[in-house]
C-alpha cells in the first residue's frame, strides 16, 4: 500500500490573478488559515487565502485530534469527508502514565461525532481547503509573502512573489497563519515569550496490515524516559510515534535508525501487538530541536493564529485543535469590526491575543511537562489512578480535548491528596515524593511570576509595527 494517497490540491487550483483588495489577507492555508477563510467568507467578507506551497499536501505532524476538533470539523461541514478517509473515531484511550495503566472511555464516542481521530495531514488539510473553496474563497497557491505593505504605522496588506511576478494585495487586516517560522511574525517584529526548549526528539511512521486489539483506540504510553503512541489512521494505516531524550549537546548528534524506532515502538505492549505481522509503508518522520512559545499576538493591522502565534510540545497533541479554537474566536469577532475604525479593529485583535494567552497557558505548561525528559512526578499518576477508580476518567480526557482547564482537573487539592496517599502508602520513597511535589510547587510560582512579567526574546528583525502588549494577560 502506498502512503502517498492524498487529496492534495495542486497548481491547477491556484488562482492566476489574485484579488488586489480584500477585507482580510490570510497567509498560510492549512489548519489555522483555511478554516478562518471559510468562516469569514461565509460571513460575507472578502478574503485572500495565500500559501507559498504549490500544493497543500503533507506536513510535519502526528495529527492526533481530540473530541473538540471533531466537533469543529462537524460544524465546518467537512466531517463526512474526513470520515470517508477511513479514519475511525476513537472509542477509548489506552493510557499508561508511569505505573498507572487503564482504558479511558471517551464519552463523545457514544453521543457525538467521536472521542478523537487521527487523519494524515495530506488528507485533512486539502479537505479544509475544499471547504474554503465551497465558501467562495479561491486559494492563491504558489504565492510567497515576502513583505508587508505599511501605511500610517499599520500593516495594510502583503507583497507576494508568484510565478508570474510580484503582486500586492491591500487589506484591512493581515492574518499570519504561516506556522512556526512565520514570515508575518518576523516582518512585524513579534517577539516570543514563555519559551520552553524541547528536550526530546519525536519520530513517527505508518504501518499497513496492523492488528490493534479491540475497538479503535488511541494508545498513549508515557513511562520512564519512554513515550509511545499508536492510533488507527486513514486509508487502513496505523500511526506509531515515539519520543526520547536528545543527547547532551542537542539534536546535532541525534540519530534514530529504523531498528531504534521499532525497538521503541514495540516496547509498548499494545503497539507491539498491533504491529505483529504489519509492514512499515512510509519513511520515519522526525522532529528534533523545537521550542514551545507564545508570540506577541496582534498589532496595528495584523494578528497571528495557529503555530505562528503559539506552539507547544507535540506530546499533548493539541496544535490542530488549538488552531481551530483560535479560528472560532477570531471568526466570531472580526465580521463585527472590519467595517469600523482601525482602532476598533486593533482593539478586537488585541483582545483576541490576550484571550489566547489566558485560554492556552495552563494547557501549555501541561504539554511542556508531559513532553519533558524523564519520569513524570509520582503524584500525577496517583491523581489519575484515583480519578479513574472513581469513574472520573472522562474528566481527564476533557483536559486533552480542552473542554476542561488542567487547573480544575489536576487541581491543587487533588495533588495534595495524592501526595498524602503516597506518603501514607510507603510505596514510593518519602524523600522522592516530597522533592517532586516541592519542584512542582516551585514551577507554579515561577510560572505565575512569568505571567506577571513575561520574558520576551529580542525580535528576530527590526520591529516594523509594535506588537500588542502581553501585560495583564492573566
Ligand atoms: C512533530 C509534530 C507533531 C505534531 N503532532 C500533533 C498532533 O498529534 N496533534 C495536533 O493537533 N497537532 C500536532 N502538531 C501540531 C500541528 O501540526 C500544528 O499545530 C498545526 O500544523 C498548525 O497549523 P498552522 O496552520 O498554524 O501552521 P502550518 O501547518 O505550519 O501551516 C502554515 C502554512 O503557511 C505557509 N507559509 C509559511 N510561510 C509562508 C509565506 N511566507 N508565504 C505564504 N505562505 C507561507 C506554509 O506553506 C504552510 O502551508 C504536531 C507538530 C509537530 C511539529
Amino acid at each position: 500500500m502506498s502512503v502517498s494517497t492524498s487529496t492534495a490540491l495542486g497548481p491547477a487550483d491556484a488562482v492566476p490573478d489574485p484579488p488586489r483588495q480584500v477585507d482580510v489577507v490570510i497567509v498560510g492555508a492549512r489548519c489555522a488559515g483555511a478554516p478562518l477563510a471559510t468562516l469569514l467568507a461565509r460571513a460575507g467578507r472578502t478574503v485572500a487565502l495565500v500559501d507559498r506551497a504549490e500544493r497543500i499536501g503533507n506536513t510535519l505532524s502526528s495529527h492526533i485530534m481530540q473530541a473538540d476538533t471533531l466537533r469543529f470539523l462537524d460544524r465546518l461541514g467537512v466531517l463526512p469527508d474526513v470520515l470517508a478517509t477511513g479514519a475511525p473515531p476513537f472509542v477509548a484511550a489506552d493510557t499508561r502514565l508511569e505505573d498507572f495503566h487503564g482504558l479511558l472511555r471517551y464519552p463523545g464516542a457514544t453521543h457525538g461525532p467521536g472521542g478523537g481521530i487521527c487523519v494524515r495531514r495530506q488528507m485533512l488539510d486539502p479537505l479544509l481547503l475544499v471547504a474554503a473553496r465551497r465558501a467562495g474563497v479561491q486559494p492563491v497557491l504558489g504565492a510567497k509573502v515576502t513583505d508587508l505593505l505599511i501605511g500610517d504605522g499599520r500593516v495594510t496588506g502583503v507583497r507576494l512573489r508568484t510565478a508570474s511576478g510580484p503582486v500586492e494585495i491591500a487589506a484591512k487586516l493581515v492574518v499570519g497563519a504561516d506556522g512556526r517560522q512565520s514570515t508575518v511574525a518576523r516582518l512585524v517584529g513579534a517577539r516570543r515569550y514563555h519559551v520552553v526548549p524541547g528536550t526530546r526528539a519525536y519520530h513517527w511512521s505508518y504501518f499497513a496490515d496492523a492488528t490493534p486489539a479491540g475497538p479503535p483506540t488511541f494508545v498513549f504510553h508515557r513511562w520512564g524516559d519512554q513515550f509511545v503512541l499508536g492510533a488507527p489512521t486513514d486509508s487502513g494505516l496505523y500511526l506509531v510515534g515515539t519520543a526520547h531524550t536528545l543527547p547532551v549537546g542537542g539534536p546535532a548528534g541525534h540519530r534514530c535508525t529504523a531498528e531504534d524506532f521499532l525497538a521503541d515502538a514495540t516496547s509498548c505492549p499494545p503497539v507491539a501487538q498491533a504491529l505483529a505481522g504489519a509492514q512499515r509503508v512510509a519513511g520515519i518522520f522526525g522532529l528534533t530541536g523545537f521550542d514551545g512559545y507564545f508570540r506577541d499576538g496582534a498589532g496595528p493591522g495584523w494578528v497571528l493564529i495557529g503555530d505562528a502565534g503559539h506552539f507547544k510540545d507535540p506530546a499533548a497533541g493539541r496544535g490542530i485543535g488549538d488552531a481551530f479554537r483560535q479560528v472560532d474566536a477570531l471568526a466570531a469577532t472580526l465580521p463585527g469590526v472590519l467595517d469600523g475604525s482601525a482602532r476598533d479593529l486593533d482593539g478586537a485583535t488585541a483582545a483576541f491575543a490576550r484571550w489566547r494567552d489566558r485560554e492556552f497557558l495552563a494547557h501549555y505548561w501541561v504539554g511542556s511537562d508531559l513532553g519533558r525528559s524523564g519520569e513524570i512526578p509520582t503524584f500525577l499518576p496517583e491523581i489519575v489512578r484515583r480519578m479513574t477508580d472513581r469513574g472520573r476518567g472522562a474528566d481527564l480526557l476533557a483536559v486533552l480535548s480542552h473542554d476542561a482547564q488542567p487547573t480544575t482537573v489536576l487541581s491543587p487539592g487533588r495533588a495534595v491528596g495524592a501526595v498524602g496517599r503516597l506518603l501514607a502508602g510507603g510505596r514510593v520513597p518519602r524523600r522522592r515524593v516530597l522533592a517532586e511535589f516541592g519542584a512542582a510547587v516551585g514551577d507554579q510560582f515561577r510560572r505565575a511570576r512569568l505571567v506577571r512579567r513575561p520574558r520576551h526574546e529580542a525580535a528576530t528583525a527590526p520591529t516594523v509595527v509594535a506588537g500588542a502588549s502581553t501585560e495583564g494577560c492573566r
